[in-house]
């Protein structure tokens, strides 16, 4: 027996934050269309809100943490990746201080998403090395 649900989402492709409602059958996206309820797109999409999802499915798609271990790369955890980060992040700063760190933005992130990385950056890390990588 076939499996169909309906899962509200903001749009990954760009900033702009649309709204959108997933067709899902037998946990696959089969469908898109733009969230008639969302106040940012009002149930419009552009072409890649509404086509381009066949990367979710994607059998090379990272879609776990991985860490190298032993010159291999392992899944592993998210709480093992976060403590991780957290470790090697600390361990930099305390070593050579906090602009031997940066950190990369993206435009095609969310605002509040740039925006949290430079607060992290600035406030936790103290250091001004924010970039994005979409400057040529
Ligand atoms: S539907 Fe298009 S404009 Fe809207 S968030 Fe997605 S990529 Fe951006």
């Amino acid at each position: 027996m076939t499996s169909k649900s309906q899962v509200k989402t903001v749009c990954g492709y760009c900033g702009t934050g649309c709204g959108l409602i997933l067709e899902v059958e037998d946990n696959k996206i089969v469908k898109i269309r733009g969230d008639k309820e969302a106040p940012v797109n009002k149930g419009q999409t552009c072409v890649k809100g509404a086509f381009a999802y066949q990367y979710v499915h994607a059998p090379e798609r990272l879609n776990s943490p991985m860490i190298r271990k032993a010159g291999q790369l392992v899944k592993v955890s998210w709480q093992e990746a976060y403590d991780y980060i957290s470790n090697r992040l600390s361990a930099l700063k305390k070593d050579f201080g906090p602009d031997a760190i940066s950190m990369f933005a993206c435009a095609r992130t969310t605002n509040e998403s740039n925006y949290i990385t430079q607060k992290f950056m600035r406030t936790v890390i103290g250091s001004n090395n924010i970039d994005g990588c979409n400057r040529t």
